[in-house]
């Protein structure tokens, strides 16, 4: 009996050599130094921002460097697997702008030369390598039921000694090719295990392109690589994958990093070269006075659905995962305020290793500049194809009034410094309703008067701006001189710092009559350029407005 005859008794149905698969995935034709990166979920449920951050960087490295940015799906884990799983994730990763090059792009749809990219439609390839394994007598069959791995390990922890399976632990590891291959023909149950050829004194040095040197002993543990389902663990399937797939750099959580000894000496008894490695430090949240990490329980903006709802630009929130995973992007995005990502070089070496604090004002503050920089059109369909899943009132009534409503989105828009207003498309209905009847004459009118102009006051002052000082034809100039004529007449002071200075001399200020107007017409004390406000709504709605006011 050989380690053949039990690979064979083993795997009877795999007749392909390894070889196979290293000719049919031959290296990619890609330029010196184009980074291959991957994100390898597993279909579980959604993709939270955690695993958005991963995918993200990964996505941006490949893209930086003309590399590929591919998609695979470890479902190795069939207990784990939910249904619409694959769908889910790939919705969200679309939906968030993050362009798959390769893998994985839909149920049941897959593009590239490196496939299939479902592990569990990968068995054969995986168990081809396990079949090459125990050829070389590099793995074997382990029979060890729950209960003896149980009483191992509680052995050991009495004992107070290295827990797992390994050295005289490891029962399996010298039965005799023989005694194999009588159990397995018996039936009994089994696992392949990798023949660990490390020694714990040893210490191994990986370089992690974010924590830098990172040094751990060798592993010594004779790990499962391939499961009794006949599926692979995840460690193995990831050294099959990356190498095959040809990736040459592994970003990932740095939950990972634990298992590094075990993937390091995989990559090298497999005889494979090591991919680079890059762990990324969780997202952590303020919580009280402790910091915990970012949870996909606990916290409702851990999911990307979040941000779609609220109507927050993708770009923004890329803009901001930016400013977590590059101490450097503020900076640069602040010298460069309509600054786009393809513009900014991401670097590892400016990845900060402890975990950053995820802070929504700041994300909010780079939606609304985000925002700021949308031409009025494309602001316009934005928001438009968001209500339309969002907000069904908010559709109806900007698909109506198309015009006026880029009209108003247009005002203090396109220039170099414009109106930072919305950090969100569910903001626009807030700072715009009053521009539509429909809901100005239902909503409940709250008039924000200034402190110092009475409601009789107010009265008077709209009354005389409609039947003397309005003309249609202004323009801005002409309309702000009428204001001032109007102050005068009203006894209000025309010059701001005249009126700082001589209080008392009048009843307010030329600010206080234009104020009066825009809470007329908008109830607002703050609104955008009020000259163009009324542009839009016209004299026979400014009428009608004045009336309900004068109610
Ligand atoms: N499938 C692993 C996960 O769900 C991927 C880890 C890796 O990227 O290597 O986190």
């Amino acid at each position: 009996m050989t380690n053949k005859d039990l690979a064979n008794l083993i795997f009877p149905d795999i007749d392909k050599d390894v070889s196979y698969y290293e000719n049919l995935y031959p290296e990619r034709d890609l330029k010196d130094g184009s980074v291959v990166s991957r994100f390898a979920p597993s279909p579980t449920g959604f993709v939270h921002m955690g695993s958005l951050f991963s995918a993200f960087l990964a996505s941006k490295v490949a893209k930086d460097s003309a590399g590929v940015f591919y998609v695979r799906i470890e479902d190795t884990d069939q207990e784990r697997k939910v249904e619409n799983g694959v769908e889910n994730i790939i919705r969200d990763l679309t939906n968030f702008g993050i362009e798959i090059d390769e893998g994985v792009i839909g149920e049941g749809k897959e593009k590239g030369q490196y496939g299939p990219y479902i592990q569990s439609n990968r068995k054969e390839i995986y168990q081809t390598y396990a079949k090459h394994l125990l050829e070389e007598g590099l793995a074997y069959p382990c029979f060890c039921s729950p209960e003896e791995l149980e009483e191992i390990r509680n052995m050991q922890e009495i004992n107070k000694e290295q827990i797992g399976y390994y050295g005289s632990f490891a029962k399996c590891r010298t039965l005799s090719l023989e005694e194999q291959s009588k159990r397995i023909k018996n039936g009994e149950k089994y696992v392949i295990r990798l023949k660990s050829p490390g020694d714990i004194n040893h210490k191994v040095k990986v370089k992690d392109l974010i924590k830098g040197e990172i040094e751990f002993p060798e592993n010594n543990l004779d790990i499962v690589i391939i499961k009794s389902d006949g599926l692979p663990t995840y460690h193995f399937a990831h050294a099959v994958d990356d190498h095959l797939m040809h990736t040459t750099c592994v970003v990932r959580g740095d939950e990972w990093v634990s298992s590094l000894p075990i993937h390091v000496q995989l990559f090298d008894v497999l005889g494979f070269k090591t991919p680079k490695y890059a762990h990324l430090s969780p997202i952590m949240v303020q919580d009280g006075n402790s910091r915990r990490k970012l949870s996909k329980r606990k916290d409702a903006y851990a999911a990307i659905s979040y941000y779609h709802k609220l109507g927050i630009p993708n770009e923004a929130v890329k803009l901001y995962l930016m400013t977590i995973a590059n101490s450097n992007f503020e900076a640069w995005y602040q010298s460069t305020p309509n600054g786009k990502l393809e513009d900014f070089k991401f670097d590892f070496k400016k990845v900060s290793s402890s975990g950053s604090l995820f802070d929504m004002d700041k994300l909010l503050n780079i939606s609304k500049n985000y925002i700021s920089f949308l031409s009025k059109d494309e602001l316009y369909s934005r928001v438009l194809e968001w209500s339309k899943t969002y907000d069904q009132e908010l559709y109806d009534l900007i698909t109506k009034y198309k015009d006026e409503t880029i009209s108003f989105l247009n005002i203090e828009r396109e220039q170099k410094k414009p109106r930072k207003d919305y950090a969100s498309y569910s903001e626009i209905k807030k700072g715009a309703w009053y521009m539509y009847d429909e809901l100005f004459d239902n909503y409940e009118r709250n008039y924000e008067l200034p402190d110092n102009v009475s409601l009789e006051e107010a009265k008077k002052i709209i009354k005389l701006y409609i039947s003397k000082y309005y003309n249609s034809q202004d323009s801005e100039e002409e309309w702000f001189n009428r204001m001032k004529e109007m102050s005068k007449e009203l006894g209000y002071a025309t010059d701001m710092k005249d009126y700082r200075e001589n209080p008392d001399k009048y009843k307010g200020s030329v600010a206080d009559i234009s104020n009066v107007i825009r809470v007329v017409f908008t109830t607002k004390k703050t609104t955008p350029n009020l000259y163009n406000i009324l542009k839009i709504l016209g004299i026979d709605r400014m009428k009608k407005r004045i009336e309900m006011f004068e109610k």
